[in-house]
């Protein structure tokens, strides 16, 4: 089969969050399956252009109708880790992707609406006729809106479209000069409640809900999310539009790229292990704490924390989680980002509180190296998010046998089973620690259950790590659950 995936990142060589990595790992997966794949982004100027092979003019003065007259782009071609990938590179003076940032400007909509277009343009210049364009998030929910309302009509009648949300919270929106900028036009059809207008802001559309609306096939990154977005009020408003079109909707938990995440081949961790060499998984917790200037007690387990510093994550429980883990004598590891000003200089501001305690550290920032020796150092990574579509961290943890402890929500609930209290599991199943209220009692709880089995039932706590390694949370069993869907919606 042949798939294109459009998406505004690609891990990685762009990568923000899980997104990148889904993108990459699934790509793989299809190509290893023998599927020909090719990935669209955009050419943002900050990207990581080390990653990138072969980097080579494609298709000069690409003509991408914008606003009745046109902008002309460069689109650039290169291999990512042996994923074919294209890059749009427009020329205007919009300057689209040369802010520095893949997101975060006051004109997201615009710029990822004329990526949309721009890719749609480039597969009709191109004559490329995939059988399935792949689209994910809302910054491609265009995609198979203009595909079906502008291109169908250009000989592109026969390409399907997935739509696969990352994210809910993020929709996308904009007003009518988005309809004028695309050449969808005609105001009057658009703002239609079953079409993209906003299900709350009739003066609004919504970039998201038209990737719902019109996509052969929708689905979020996990079965537990899907039914949270559609039952629950992690849909942000769209649980109407879920609803409406249940029938195509679905959930398929991300994988984890095992060839990149692998403590038995990780080239960025100084102690390689397996679950039958796991005695070696501490001279990586060395390594973490003589690069991390932390003191060296055997009678101190490690806690970290990696990912987003934002309020999907449940910052003030991370945050809480700090102080509850230097409370109980444990040791704790965080890195993380935030965008939000509020929240960064709120953890610069615990960053130098903690400057010089040789129990704790706080990295702020973006280190892919240092997520891995970190993964492999930890003896807990703690993920106690408000709402988790899916969660890689987790994941990533259970392979470095690293245990998760979780909140219930999203994909954790998919993937984390409780050690004392899962009732779906048998006790030999069961791989980490979950909590289920926002509350920090909740996560105390669930922190110093794993803490006091660390501490006073060594052997059960290398049983449980062990189960976690058993784990298999690779592309395979997702890789194919895409395949199904792509071989579904072709044949309709
Ligand atoms: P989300 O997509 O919501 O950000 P996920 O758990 O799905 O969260 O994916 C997070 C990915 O990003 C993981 O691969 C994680 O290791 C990585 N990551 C998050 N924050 C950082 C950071 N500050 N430095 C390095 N890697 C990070």
């Amino acid at each position: 089969m042949y798939i294109v995936q459009v998406a505004s990142e690609c891990a990685p060589v762009i990568k923000a969050g899980g997104l990148g990595d889904v993108v990459y790992g699934l790509s793989r997966e299809l190509e290893i399956r023998g599927n020909t794949v090719e990935i669209i982004l955009p050419m943002y100027d900050c990207m990581r252009y080390d990653h990138i092979w072969g980097l080579h003019e494609a298709y000069r003065d690409l003509s991408v109708p914008w606003y009745g007259a046109a902008i002309r782009c460069d689109v650039f071609c290169g291999w990512v880790h042996g994923r074919l990938c294209f890059f749009i590179q427009p020329k205007s003076q919009d300057n689209f992707f040369n802010r520095g940032i893949y997101y975060g400007a006051s004109d997201d909509n615009m710029r990822f609406a004329f990526f949309s277009k721009a890719a749609l343009e480039f597969l009709l210049r191109t004559n490329k006729r995939p059988d399935v364009i792949h689209c994910h998030d809302w910054q491609t929910g265009l995609v198979p809106v203009m595909l079906y309302e502008i291109y169908k009509w250009h000989g592109m009648a026969h390409q399907r479209v997935l739509f696969t949300i990352h994210n809910f919270k993020h929709q996308g929106i904009g007003g009518v000069d988005i309809l004028w900028a695309t050449g969808l036009n005609n105001e009057e059809y658009y703002f239609q409640y079953d079409r993209l207008q906003d299900n709350f802001n009739p003066f609004v559309l919504n970039f998201m809900k038209g990737g719902i609306v019109y996509a052969n096939h929708v689905n979020t990154v996990s079965p537990h999310h899907a039914w949270e977005a559609h039952y629950g009020s992690e849909g942000y408003g769209l649980g109407h539009t879920l609803h409406t079109h249940s029938y195509k909707f679905s959930g398929i938990l991300n994988g984890v790229d095992y060839d990149i995440w692998n403590p038995e081949i990780d080239k960025y961790i100084p102690a390689k292990y397996t679950a039958e060499t796991l005695e070696n998984k501490v001279k990586n917790k060395k390594a973490l704490r003589d690069r991390l200037g932390l003191r060296h007690d055997p009678e101190k387990p490690l806690i970290c924390y990696i990912g987003r510093l934002d309020e999907q994550k449940g910052v003030h429980l991370v945050h809480h989680a700090i102080y509850h883990a230097l409370l109980r004598g444990v040791q704790f590891v965080l890195l993380g980002s935030a965008t939000e000003r509020g929240i960064n200089d709120w953890f610069w501001h615990e960053k130098n509180f903690l400057y010089s305690n040789p129990d704790a550290h706080l990295e702020l920032g973006f280190n892919e190296e240092l997520s891995h020796l970190i993964y492999a150092g930890a003896d807990m990574i703690v993920v106690p998010s408000n709402f988790e579509p899916c969660g890689l961290t987790q994941m990533i943890g259970l392979k470095y046998g690293t245990v998760p402890i979780v909140r219930g929500v999203g994909g954790l609930v998919n993937t984390v089973f409780d050690r004392d209290y899962d009732e779906n599991h048998p006790p030999e199943k069961r791989n980490g620690y979950v909590f289920q209220h926002t509350d920090f009692q909740a996560l105390e709880s669930a922190m110093d259950r794993a803490i006091g089995l660390w501490r006073y039932y060594p052997e059960e706590f290398e049983k449980l790590v062990l189960q976690g390694m058993a784990y298999d949370y690779s592309w395979k069993d997702p890789g194919a659950a895409y395949l199904g869907v792509y071989e579904y919606i072709r044949h309709r």
